[in-house]
């Protein structure tokens, strides 16, 4: 985590943000993956009005198909808690989460989901399916949609426009 995320954070704790304020955070983390050739989502992990984690979309950088965001945004809060559930926890991401993450989300027991853009092609909590609040699944995590979403959406959209002009 940067120093300017870290100072950031601590101004939000001390203002007890809505939404769009830890979504800005998980903007900025998107940002960062963008300016390392990554698709960019940035997830941020908050618990008690506190930032636990922060990361972004690595999966170029770290040649893993599985490191997303979210991904290692629940690591990260796993191993800053000490615990594999992480009730009491919301996560901000900047991207509707995919199968995957949706699935790691429910997983780890998370209070609340927020996110930025619906992901039409991928999307788990509503766009191709519902994964992230399956109806037979015994834990179903508070969501909310589009926390501002056209930032989150330009910011995806304006990746792969410049992906294809380089091509
Ligand atoms: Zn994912």
């Amino acid at each position: 985590m940067s120093d300017a995320v870290r100072t950031a954070a601590d101004v939000l704790r001390m203002t007890r943000p809505a939404d769009d304020a830890w979504m800005r955070l998980a903007l900025d983390a998107a940002r960062d993956a963008a300016a390392a050739g990554e698709v960019p989502v940035g997830a941020v992990i908050v618990r008690d009005g506190s930032l636990v984690a922060c990361d972004s979309n690595r999966t170029l950088r770290d040649q893993d198909a599985s490191a997303h965001a979210e991904m290692l945004a629940l690591r990260a809060a796993s191993r800053a808690l000490g615990a594999w559930r992480l009730e009491g926890c919301s996560v901000y991401v900047t991207l509707e989460p995919c199968a995957m993450c949706a699935g790691a989300l429910v997983l780890a027991r998370v209070d609340r989901v927020v996110f930025g853009a619906w992901d039409e092609k991928a999307g788990m909590a509503g766009s191709v399916g519902e994964l992230l609040r399956h109806p037979r699944l015994n834990h179903r995590p508070e969501a909310r949609a589009g926390v501002l979403s056209d930032d989150c959406a330009r910011l995806v959209e304006d990746f792969f426009r410049s992906q294809r002009s380089q091509a």
